[in-house]
């Protein structure tokens, strides 16, 4: 039996990075993976290694239609929805001064705007079949200033407190759902273009997708069955600090 065997398990921006990670990890433990991403062509090709009962689905986490039937197709398709993963983001590297509004927005669009939607409408779902596990993907800079992102570290600190929030919610509600948080510190991702185990000044060394996704990995399992609401720094020390 493999710790997520069987449990039917949707990851946002699944085709790269610490989402890719995450699909693997969870297709290696027996989950029932659905990679949910806006590269296509990306996203068929991780799940035609993944392989049977692995699936495909087109989704732009800004469009709240697309969730609904995104969601609708998981459940006719599996039954029903365990485990949502939102990890789907962007990075926007500019300042408070110089960031326009359409750049914030369109960074909380993707990083906070998807994250809502996602939990909106899994835990409607997920409630629906006795509980579930979300775990949605923040970042050490949901916790510290930091001038060069402005807009993402925001929407990062959206992340934490939507998350909080959505757990506190499903607890007053008994209605078996989870609501936990990840928040890695520098990974190698096409998003940083850092290599793992780079030395970076003050920081130390970038961390691989992996170590994320084994956090996330243990967070959506049943072994975190206990842990609700709650946020796990995976930044080796760096906002210990
Ligand atoms: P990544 O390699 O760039 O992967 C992000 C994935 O999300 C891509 O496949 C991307 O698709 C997809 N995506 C972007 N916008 C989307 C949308 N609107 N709807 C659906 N999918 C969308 O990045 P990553 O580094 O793995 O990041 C994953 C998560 O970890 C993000 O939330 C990021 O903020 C967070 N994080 C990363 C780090 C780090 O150092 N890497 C640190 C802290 C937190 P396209 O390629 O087609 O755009």
């Amino acid at each position: 039996m493999g710790r997520m065997q069987d449990k039917v398990c949707l990851v946002t921006g699944g085709a790269s990075g610490i989402g890719l990670a995450t699909t693997k990890a969870f297709a290696r433990e027996g989950g029932i993976v659905v990679l949910a991403d806006l590269d296509e062509a990306a996203g068929r090709e991780v799940v035609g290694g993944l392989g049977e009962p692995a699936s495909f689905l087109a989704l732009d986490v800004t469009d709240e239609a697309a969730w609904e039937t995104g969601i609708a197709q998981v459940v006719a398709r599996y039954g029903r929805l365990d485990v949502l993963v939102n990890n789907a983001g962007i990075l926007s590297g500019t300042d408070v001064v110089s960031t326009t509004m359409e750049e914030w927005r369109r960074v909380m669009a993707v990083n906070a705007d998807g994250p809502f939607l996602g939990c909106k409408h899994a835990v409607a779902a997920m409630a629906e079949v006795g509980g579930g596990s979300i775990v949605n993907v923040a970042s050490m800079a949901s916790y510290s200033g930091a001038p060069p992102l402005v807009a993402y570290a925001a929407s990062k600190a959206v992340v934490r407190s939507l998350t909080q929030t959505t757990a506190v919610y499903c607890m007053d509600q008994r209605n078996g759902v989870r609501c936990n948080s990840v928040h890695p510190g520098p990974i190698a991702t096409p998003m940083t273009g850092l290599q793992s185990g780079q030395e970076l000044p003050g920081l130390g060394a970038a961390g691989a997708p992996e170590d994320v996704a084994n956090g996330i990995l243990y967070l959506a399992s049943d072994e975190a069955r206990h842990v609700n609401g709650t946020a796990l720094v995976i930044d080796n020390a760096i906002t210990a600090r």
